[in-house]
């Protein structure tokens, strides 16, 4: 079981199990959200304990199909927690527990700005991955 919370504590849940992946994305959208680290979750594993009606969606907007989740109150960055996907991603950030998992992949590493400097040997993409 692995805790999780938004910055101001009033949306908590947890992960009944390991998340599947981990990974990073370098996208302008990613990075203006908030969500750019990202454990890849399935819904069913993901439990919630409170708060779960303070989260606010921004609506994707083509070309983009991801909608993005927060916290009305304190702005923190959920990802897709929401949607009708039976897996998708959410912010690394949320965790409280420490997930013990590696950076698997770096993708839109061609929108990465250079003061971010690469440092684990997760596999690079220029924009989608392809494994
Ligand atoms: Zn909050
Ligand atoms: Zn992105």
């Amino acid at each position: 079981m692995y805790k999780g919370s938004c910055c101001c504590g009033e949306i908590r849940f947890e992960l009944t199990a390991k998340p599947s992946m981990l990974g990073t994305c370098h996208c302008t959208r990613c990075r203006k959200s908030g969500t750019s680290t990202m454990f890849f979750v399935k819904k069913s594993d993901l439990k919630w304990i409170s708060g779960e009606n303070l989260l606010q969606v921004y609506k994707a907007v083509s070309p983009y199909k991801y909608d993005r989740y927060f916290c009305k109150t304190c702005g923190t960055s959920f990802g897709e927690v929401l949607g009708d996907l039976d897996s998708f991603p959410i912010s690394a950030n949320l965790m409280d527990d420490d997930i013990d998992m590696k950076n698997e992949f770096h993708e839109f590493v061609s929108e990465k700005p250079s003061w971010l400097v690469i440092g684990d040997d997760g596999k690079q993409f220029h924009n989608h991955p392809e494994f």
